[in-house]
């Protein structure tokens, strides 16, 4: 009670921070973390303990701990009834012939006590087997009482069966009050007629049929997924340097993602007849080309410098691309910039 007094101890206040302290930590280690999946883990990791991340890093961190700390914390079960979309989707899916957690209605109503099904018993009453203990609902997750039927707060997982089971061997009467069940089976057996499993229909070989078309898709996709790609941005400041003898020289960032094994990889430029290219601090292949080795599931930045001499200046801007080609196996990737020829 806020109102009373010992609700302001001491040690009341140390548990409450206690318990908040630890749910923010489990939020930002659950929730935090995903910002990981969206560049090189270890790298990130460091830079973060280091305080050397970018600002958005920390942002993120911070966006996804509170939302999941506020959706986790203090939203819960209102997070599966109105913003998951589950629901709504396992509602669009099922049907009369689908196995849901289901209360047999048939069986369990009318409801009572057990004093009260065994005098209406006595009488020769049809008594239910449900004896209204709430068990059920109080260990939904989501607060659902079953027994109304199917709804969209039910995540289907089964803790009302067990609980129900539970309340039935108690009382010595046969489990499955709440079970997998379908609703034509609980009309089946209100006119008297034997349970029926329809598990292949249309519905379902429809549903196989997508997901196996998805899930080969996707296969296919990771199969033949490209393990390197290349990124490259002109330089903007300066955006050319006039050289003395009249050439210009355009700057790039080339970003260089290895989805592989460590390799390495031959840059070159075409579309730009005469250019020389450098790249700082790489070795150069007998060919003359830039060599730049790049770690296993990493990403590299170098600088590339494209000089073009006086003789060779395009009049206008021109494309250009650069490519980067695995020096061992010959797979190749490009990227489309431009090159500017300077204030002429
Ligand atoms: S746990 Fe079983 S007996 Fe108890 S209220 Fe729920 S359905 Fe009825
Ligand atoms: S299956 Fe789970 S979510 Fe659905 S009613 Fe039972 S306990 Fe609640």
């Amino acid at each position: 009670m806020q109102g009373d007094k010992r609700y302001w101890t001491f040690d009341h206040i140390r548990k409450v921070a206690l318990k908040h302290f630890l749910w923010i930590m489990i939020a930002w280690w659950t929730g935090g973390a995903w910002v990981l999946y969206f560049d090189d883990a270890p790298t990130l990791v460091k830079e973060l303990a280091t305080f050397q991340a970018p600002f958005i890093a920390y942002l993120w961190i911070g966006i996804l701990t509170a939302t999941t700390y506020v959706f986790a914390g203090h939203a819960r079960e209102q997070m599966c009834i109105y913003m998951c979309p589950w629901p709504r989707i396992q509602a669009a899916l099922t049907d009369e012939s689908a196995l849901n957690v289901t209360y047999r209605r048939d069986r369990g109503e009318p409801r009572m006590s057990v004093k009260k099904a065994e005098a209406a018993r006595a009488h020769g009453d049809f008594a239910g087997d449900c004896v209204d203990c709430h068990q059920c609902i109080n260990v939904c997750p989501t607060g659902v009482d079953i027994r109304h039927g199917i709804q969209l707060g039910c995540i289907q997982c089964g803790l009302c069966i067990d609980a129900c089971d539970n309340v039935m061997r108690e009382i010595g009467r046969p489990k499955g009050l709440i079970g997998y069940d379908t609703d034509i089976n609980m009309q089946r057996r209100r006119d008297g007629k034997p349970p029926i499993y329809r598990i292949v229909r249309a519905r379902t070989l429809i549903y196989t049929a997508a997901i196996a078309i998805v899930g080969t898709i996707m296969v296919y996709t990771l199969a033949t997924r490209a393990t390197m790609d290349v990124n490259v941005l002109h330089e903007r400041n300066p955006l050319f340097v006039q050289l003395s003898d009249g050439g210009v020289r355009n700057d790039y960032t080339v970003r260089i993602l290895n989805k592989g094994a460590q390799r390495s990889f031959a840059i070159e430029v075409s579309g730009l007849p005469g250019a020389n290219i450098r790249v700082a601090g790489v070795e150069v292949a007998p060919d003359g080309k830039p060599v730049v080795e790049v770690g296993q599931d990493q990403t590299r930045e170098v600088r590339l410098s494209v000089q073009v001499g006086p003789a060779d200046l395009p009049k206008s801007s021109r494309d250009l691309e650069v490519a980067i080609t695995d020096t061992a196996s010959g797979g190749r990737a490009s990227a489309r910039d431009h090159f500017l020829p300077g204030d002429k």
